[in-house]
Formats: structure tokens, C-alpha cells, sequence
């Protein structure tokens, strides 16, 4: 952990890295205004470890590695504080590859881009592949087939009733492929302006505090972690779980408990990779190529399809088949570097 303090530009920051055995620590970089330093530290952990099971379980050569900022800074000193966290990223010497997550853009990437050797999900002019939230959704979406089959459901997305928590870069995205396909779509968020415009796309809106309950088919986490709970996998009205943001479940037990309910879930750090793939891919031989980054994040359908039936076959909820094989790699990575 490294823990980045910048008086002049107000910059206070924790950058974690998890496990480096694949590659180097690669993951976004978080602005939040927490409540509590503890809960930043909390947060950083508990993401830069779920970006190592991450690209485990993708199959790409890195680890995991996250940064949090703590308070949303307005600009100009936006940039300043970019610029700053920049500069403790580039000391780490490339163990650590920052790129954009909840409340970051790609513009603040390229602020960080102008201290730091370090970072991607730049502009495509910059030899980037951009804002990776659209490739996110992209995963989500193929991962929601699979699932959809694994419960036992009509194929396909056409005619099904979704709830996506949390209409930012991912989820708005997510929104637009599901009513595209023909699924009807509600939303909740904190923020109007951004309910607003998935209701443009044709989405409606509910309660943000009880969208959980809604009676659907899907319901689709895109927003902060920890949104499944005792208490609120208790009230749940969805068969399937399956959305693009991180951490979703407070603890391991959660996973138990949604298995009780009989609601499937699609782990997170398999379904939500997507972004990662896409960053990665910057990084490749060649450069980014958005074919080769489709390609690798359209693996996520089988990858799924593969836990459902392991966990249907042994009776392991999802969540711990999928950790199990992303620590697989990592532990046959570790035996055979000894
Ligand atoms: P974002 O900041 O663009 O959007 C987050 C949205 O959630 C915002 O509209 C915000 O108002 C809303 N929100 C915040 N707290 C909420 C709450 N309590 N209830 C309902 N809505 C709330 O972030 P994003 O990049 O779309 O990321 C969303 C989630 O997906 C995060 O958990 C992130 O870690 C995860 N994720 C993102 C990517 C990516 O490519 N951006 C990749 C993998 C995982």
C-alpha cells in the first residue's frame, strides 16, 4: 500500500497492489467522497484483490492493483490532483497501471498520463482504446446470456424485465445494449441527471432504495460494492443477479445465501471484466486492436457458462466455483516460477 499525500494540489490518495505473480497490479483509480479514511481503506483492499481474481480468471498476465482518491475534487484542482497522483504512480516503476473507475474519466487519465509512464483507457488518438465502461457493459451483456440459460429461462434477452442499479459509465451503457435487445429496463441511481438519461433511451425509473425488490428477471448492479447483503438478498425480486460493478456481495456468505434463494448469481469479477480486457489489450503486441479486445472479453459467455455448470454439478455457489479458478492460475503461475 501506498499511502499519497499532495498539500498543494489537496491530493490524498491509497494506492494498493494485491498480487503481482501474473503481471503487474493493473486496476482503476476510484474518486469518492467516503466516509471515513477506514472505509477508503477498505474499499482499496477489498478492489485491488478482486482485480487480481479478475485477470486471473480472463486469462490476462496481470495482477491486481487499485487507487482510491479520497474526496471529488472540482476542477481546476481536478487536473492538479491527477497530475500529483501521477507522479507517486510513476515512482512505483510500472507495478502498478492505473486506469479509469467509478467517478474517474478518461480525460483525468491523460492529466495523470502527463507525470506518469503509467496508465491507460486513453483517448484512441493517444493509441488508447478510450473510455472502457462500453466494453464493460459489452461483457455484462454476453455474461446475461449465459445466465439466462444457466437459470433455465427462455433464451435469449428479448422480452426480459431488468433492474440496473446505477446508470453511470457502465450501467447507461448496459441500459442502451438491454433495450436494444428488447428487454424492458428500469433504473434507480442517486443522481437525476443521469436517471434522466436512461430514461431518454427508454428505460423507467424506481426508488433507489427499493429497486433491490423490484419484481424482474435481472437485476444489475452498476454501482458502488456491497449492495447484496443479509438484509437486502432477504427482499430481492430477481431470479438472476448479474451487473458490472465491483464487489457486489458485503461478504462470502452472501453468495450462500443468494444460492438459498435460488437467484443465480453471475460472480462479479468474472461478468464485469470487459474494461479490463480492454485496457489490457493497450498494452498487447501491436498495441490496442479492438477486434483482438471483443474477441477476449466475448470469452467471458463460456467462462460463465463453465462456473454455472461446475456449480450446478458439485453444488458450490458460483461465487466460490469462480474463485476457485481464478486462484488455479495464480497458484500454477506461483509453482512453476519456484
Ligand atoms: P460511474 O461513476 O460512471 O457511475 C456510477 C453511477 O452510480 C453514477 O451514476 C452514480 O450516481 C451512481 N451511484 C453511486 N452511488 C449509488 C448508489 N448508492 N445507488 C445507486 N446509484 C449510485 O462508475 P462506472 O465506471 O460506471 O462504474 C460502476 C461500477 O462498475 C463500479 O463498481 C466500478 O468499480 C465497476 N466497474 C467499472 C468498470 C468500467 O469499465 N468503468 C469496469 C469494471 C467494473
Amino acid at each position: 500500500m501506498v499511502f499519497c499525500r499532495d498539500e498543494a494540489s489537496g491530493l490524498r490518495a491509497i494506492v494498493a497492489i494485491h498480487d503481482t505473480t501474473l503481471g503487474p497490479g493493473l486496476g482503476g483509480i476510484r474518486m469518492r467522497d467516503y466516509a471515513s479514511d477506514s472505509a477508503a481503506l477498505t474499499d482499496v483492499l477489498r478492489l485491488s484483490q478482486a482485480m487480481t481474481l479478475k485477470a486471473s480468471l480472463a486469462g490476462l498476465d496481470f495482477g491486481g492493483g487499485k487507487a482510491v482518491m479520497l474526496g471529488v475534487a472540482p476542477p481546476p484542482a481536478r487536473a492538479d490532483r491527477f497530475r500529483a497522483l501521477g507522479r507517486f504512480i510513476d515512482s512505483l516503476g510500472g507495478r502498478y497501471i492505473p486506469t479509469e473507475d467509478l467517478g474517474t474519466y478518461t480525460p483525468d487519465i491523460e492529466r495523470l498520463r502527463e507525470t506518469s509512464r503509467y496508465g491507460v483507457g486513453v483517448a484512441p488518438s493517444l493509441g488508447g482504446g478510450g473510455d472502457p465502461s462500453p466494453m464493460t457493459a459489452w461483457g455484462v451483456f454476453c455474461g446475461l446470456r449465459a445466465a439466462i440459460d444457466a437459470a433455465g429461462m427462455q433464451p435469449g434477452v428479448k422480452g426480459k424485465r431488468a433492474v440496473v442499479q446505477g446508470v453511470g459509465k457502465v450501467g447507461l451503457a448496459l441500459v442502451r445494449l438491454l433495450i436494444e435487445a428488447g428487454a424492458d429496463v428500469a433504473v434507480s441511481d442517486v443522481d437525476r441527471t443521469r436517471l434522466e438519461e436512461a430514461e431518454a433511451l427508454g428505460a423507467r425509473s424506481v426508488t433507489n432504495d427499493t429497486a433491490h425488490r423490484e419484481p424482474c428477471d435481472v437485476l444489475s448492479p452498476c454501482a458502488t460494492g456491497a449492495s447484496l447483503n443479509e438484509q437486502t438478498i432477504g427482499e430481492l425480486g430477481c431470479r438472476i443477479v448479474a451487473g458490472g460493478a465491483n464487489n457486489q456481495l458485503a461478504n462470502a456468505q452472501d453468495d450462500d445465501r443468494l444460492q438459498a434463494r435460488g437467484i443465480l448469481y453471475a460472480p462479479d469479477f468474472a461478468i464485469n471484466a470487459g474494461g479490463l480486457i480492454n485496457v489490457a489489450d493497450e498494452l498487447g503486441p501491436g498495441g490496442y486492436d479492438r477486434a483482438r479486445a471483443l474477441a477476449t472479453t466475448e470469452r467471458i459467455e463460456p467462462t460463465l457458462r463453465r462456473i454455472f455448470e461446475e456449480s450446478k454439478r458439485t453444488g458450490t455457489p458460483p461465487g466460490r466455483v469462480a474463485l476457485r479458478l481464478a486462484r488455479e492460475r495464480i497458484d500454477a503461475r506461483r509453482g512453476s516460477s519456484r
